[in-house]
């Protein structure tokens, strides 16, 4: 494979901090961007610049050359309870789609072709997933729209905004729709962390005999994609001939009381469930591996228990080193 020169926005994030690792071990020249380092590990970026893109000559001067391949990943983001309280709603829309119109446009005055683009599932319409048990994910089913989030409205707009440079400036962006990524050195404390991180740290907290607090009534459905497929799917997207949208993430659908038990089990440990009142999302929600089959001859396959085996291995290690942002 020849040796391109890659740029990652978002690079000190949960996910940019793993496709870094893999993009260095294909051999690229990687360039990092992000307001901040990655927490749980060095970079292994050959160059990293701190910086916010939401500042155009900032992203001007990291997008100075006509790399091979953009990942643009930067977001202001967060978990349920950062997502849909509604308290973050202005932040959200205006910070992520200032990100994407920067770097977009300066790539496009740059020459480059190739970026790729991380929305989410988070986009598809609230009544396709009102029922924990079919919730409706294919691509097709994206409009008429109806997230349920502004930081869906957001990604939905972006997605349009990366087609229409396809399509009016010959640029070769790339789409996904990432379900719910998890795994070691993703965010699991301090009001950001998604369910699997979080299950992760109260059952590693919890004394046997004891309990755990869960959000709703535990039967709402999700899937859980590890993050080492997803930055698999992600390479192969962004250097393949379709442009997307297309679902990155599991199939393997499971309620998150059954992800409680699967965490509880995992740990060996007696501990019991209690659902309380929380912010939640969506009812049920499930990848749709149809189109990504279809178009990229390829699909994740790993089960749910093997990454979260490695997952909850890890946080129950950060929390015994003490290397919390508040107390478990
Ligand atoms: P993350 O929060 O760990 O990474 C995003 C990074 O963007 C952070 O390091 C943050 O500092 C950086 N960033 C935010 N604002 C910035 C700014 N103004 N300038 C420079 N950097 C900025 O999130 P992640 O889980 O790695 O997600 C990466 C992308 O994938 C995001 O776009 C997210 O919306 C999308 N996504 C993630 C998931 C998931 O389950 N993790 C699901 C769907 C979509």
């Amino acid at each position: 494979m020849t040796t391109k020169t890659v740029l990652v926005c978002g690079a000190g994030g949960f996910i940019g901090g793993h496709l870094v690792k893999r993009l260095k071990r294909e051999g690229h020249w990687v360039r990092g961007v992000d307001l901040k380092m990655n927490e749980y590990s060095e970079t292994e970026a050959d160059d990293f610049a701190i910086g916010d893109l939401r500042d155009q000559s900032f992203v001007r001067s990291v997008i100075d050359r006509r790399f091979d391949e953009v990942y643009q990943l930067a977001a202001d983001m967060g978990g349920a309870g950062y997502i849909f309280t509604g308290e973050n709603d202005a932040d959200i829309m205006h910070n992520s789609a200032t990100i994407n119109l920067n770097v977009l446009d300066i790539c496009h005055k740059r020459n480059i072709k190739r970026v790729f683009y991380s929305s989410s599932a988070c986009m598809y319409p609230e009544h396709n997933q009102l029922d924990p048990d079919n919730p409706n994910c294919a691509e097709d089913s994206a409009y008429p729209a109806n997230p349920d989030s502004e930081y869906g409205w957001e990604k939905l707009f972006s997605e349009r905004l990366y087609l229409a440079y396809n399509r009016n400036h010959g640029m070769q962006c790339r789409i996904a729709r990432y379900h719910n990524i998890f795994g070691p050195e993703g965010t699991w404390d301090g009001g950001k962390e998604k369910a699997p991180a979080a299950m992760c740290r109260k059952v590693a907290a919890a004394l046997d005999g004891g309990a755990i607090d869960v959000w709703g009534d535990g039967l709402q459905t999700r899937s859980f994609l590890y993050v080492d497929e997803c930055v698999e799917g992600t390479v192969r997207l962004l250097r393949s001939d379709f442009e997307g949208p297309v679902n990155i993430g599991s199939d393997e659908m499971i309620s998150i009381n059954g992800l409680a038990r699967m965490v509880i089990d995992i740990a060996d440990k007696n501990i019991g469930i209690n659902n309380i009142p929380g912010p939640l999302g969506v009812r049920g929600r499930n990848s749709d591996n149809r189109l990504i089959k279809e178009r990229l001859g390829w699909a994740p396959n790993q089960p749910l228990r093997t990454g979260m085996e490695v997952t909850y291995r890890w946080i129950s290690e950060q929390a015994r080193l003490g290397h919390n942002k508040r107390a478990a």
